[in-house]
């Protein structure tokens, strides 16, 4: 991917931050002063002093009735003194309630930077991959039209459907039109085909987010035969109807090739897929997908099918806008830390208590101090003005004079049952502890989830997880331990926090931990549910915890056995 430059546009942008933002701030005052939505707090003008005084910190919710009245058909200057040009959706899976963000060029510009600069250092840490394909797995969806007609789609819908992703998608083993096929399954089949047609080229495999990525590999174990048939006939299933997939993929699959069908046959046909990628792609050297936050319950996973390749992560971004990059793509998933673009957009940081409560002190991106934990607010090119991102972020150390961040959260309380403000933080952490015992028994995560049951007295949390055996047994039954699985339950009470243990202990008010397992691919069936609800499959993220009925009802339907938690947790 060229970005037209090196990476000293990185030194620049970090060792002059302060002079950056404050531009940045500048150009949007400026072009926004007499939007309706400032000109209430500013009067027209652009002094920032006043525009930290005057203009309030708010919520997407606060908003929104200005975003609506867009999208209804009012001018864009009611927010923005840019065009609006379409609206991101984001995915909010866990509630079921999508928000559409005002996004225009300079969004999606911004969004082509950041990730061009992050391959340049991709490309920098990790030898050979410039020379190398990339086997990223992306998607595009349908678009909608807001009642005026502008389009509704995910951010990285919009992104990919640019031409400016034209040129990033040419280091790719997957032709662009194949990535436009708005059929997911003739997407992915085709996607894979190419993949493996050009294994001995990938230096990188992977996914925005690995529930794709792991999506994936479970279409892999179905469909693999049909694949290899396709390599050794040298003809594309009848199914793939799409024509420009079609055309593309026979391109890449040229004439039969019955020895590289074999060679897969004879991977894809052992009983473990232990390091399945590693072994149909040997030249792989990582994996490109976002392990921090939520992802980080795929580690386990994607370590057992890559063979514990580096894993990632490369950019911070939303559907608000381009935070930031990984400038050390090769460090632990621990470590990893995002390095914020001054650029992109104005950053300020509300500074947050270690449970998430908010102290009020607002600092601008260069004065955040080392250590503490803030909530972001985006002042952006596209009419969010001092917006709340709802990540919970601690600064870790600066790259010049910009600091870095590890993603620590979403902001809000996950689980509750009782009065206990169990977070995203707190469930991953109980969650990476028991997965060990899993581990011991030769078990692999391959999902999971969560809600607080509260229709019953006491209420309790439950947690399902789709778990599969490291070692095939022939006959594809999942043998599932009463002890282990009842110790994974007491291992995740006993991490969960002290409140968590006294109410659940000493004062009884909240009943057993109880884990469901879920029988296999009840995720990528979740996956489906949202996606046929509008979430971007590129974008999706398997909810840590989900509130909506129905998709509870996806996960319920499946449930395969139930195991409850037979001790109180230690205080
Ligand atoms: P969306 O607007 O649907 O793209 O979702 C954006 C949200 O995804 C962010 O606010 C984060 O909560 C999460 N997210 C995006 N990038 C990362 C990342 N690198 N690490 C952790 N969470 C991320």
């Amino acid at each position: 991917m060229s970005l037209g430059c090196d990476l000293s546009i990185l030194e620049e942008l970090t060792s002059n931050a302060k002079q950056i933002q404050d531009d940045v701030l500048n150009k949007i005052l400026k072009a926004n002063a007499n939007t309706e939505y400032l000109h209430r707090f500013l009067e027209g003008s652009s002094d920032k002093e006043l525009f930290k005084k005057n203009v309030p910190v708010v919520t997407y919710e606060d908003v929104k009735p200005y975003i609506d009245r867009v999208a209804n058909g009012e001018p864009s200057d009611i927010i923005s003194g840019e065009p609006i040009t379409t609206f991101n959706r984001s995915s909010g899976t866990s509630s079921g309630n999508q928000k559409i963000y005002p996004a225009n060029n300079i969004y999606f510009e911004n969004l082509l930077f950041g990730y061009a600069l992050s391959s340049l250092l991709v490309s920098k840490h990790v030898d050979g991959y410039k020379q190398g394909k990339v086997m990223i797995f992306r998607f595009t969806h349908q678009i909608t039209t807001t009642p005026c007609g502008l389009p509704i789609a995910p951010a990285l819908t919009s992104f990919i459907r640019r031409k400016s992703y034209s040129n990033m998608a040419k280091s790719s083993t997957s032709p662009y039109e194949i990535t436009l096929c708005p059929d997911a399954k003739q997407s992915m089949y085709c996607q894979l085909l190419c993949g493996l047609v050009q294994r001995d080229e990938v230096v990188s495999v992977g996914a925005t987010f690995p529930s794709v990525l792991l999506q994936i590999i479970h279409f892999l174990e179905n469909y693999w035969k049909e694949l290899c048939s396709n390599i050794k006939s040298g003809n594309v299933s009848d199914w793939i109807t799409d024509l420009s997939c079609r055309d593309s993929v026979s391109i890449i699959l040229g004439e039969p090739n019955p020895e590289l069908a074999n060679l897969i046959e004879n991977e894809c046909g052992q009983k473990s897929w232990q390091g399945i990628i590693t072994r149909l792609w040997p030249k792989t050297k990582c994996i490109e997908t976002i392990i921090t936050g939520t992802m980080s319950q795929h580690i386990p996973a994607l370590d057992y099918y890559s063979s514990k390749l580096p894993l990632v992560s490369k950019v911070y971004a939303s559907s608000e806008a381009c935070f930031g990059i990984n400038v050390n793509p090769l460090s632990k998933p621990q470590h990893v830390s995002y390095t914020f673009l001054p650029n992109m957009s104005y950053f300020e940081f509300i500074e947050v208590d270690a449970d998430g409560g908010t102290t009020g002190e607002i600092a601008d991106l260069v004065n955040v101090k080392l250590g503490c934990y803030y909530e972001p607010l985006v002042t952006n090119f596209s009419g969010l003005h001092r917006c709340r991102v709802g990540d919970i972020l601690q600064v870790t150390g600066f790259y010049n004079n910009t600091p870095q961040f590890r993603f620590v959260r979403r902001k809000n309380t996950v689980l509750c049952v009782d009065v206990e403000p169990t977070t995203e933080e707190d469930i991953l952490k109980a969650l990476a502890r028991a997965t060990v015992v899993l581990e011991s028994s030769d078990l692999i995560l391959t999902g999971f989830t969560c809600y607080g049951d509260i229709s019953i007295v006491p209420g309790h949390y439950v947690f399902y997880l789709e778990l599969k055996a490291k070692v095939n047994n022939g006959a594809n039954v999942l043998q599932l331990d009463n002890k282990v699985l009842v110790e994974y339950c007491c291992v995740m009470e006993e991490s969960l926090s002290g409140i968590y243990r006294r109410l659940r202990g000493k004062e009884g008010s909240i009943g057993p931990l109880e884990v469901r397992i879920v029988q296999q691919r009840t995720f990528d069936s979740l996956m489906e549910y949202f996606v046929s609800r509008g979430s971007s499959i590129t974008q999706y993220k398997t909810p840590i915890c989900i509130n909506s009925t129905e998709a509870l009802k996806v996960l319920e339907d499946k449930v395969l056995a139930r195991y409850f938690s037979d001790r109180s947790p230690s205080l």
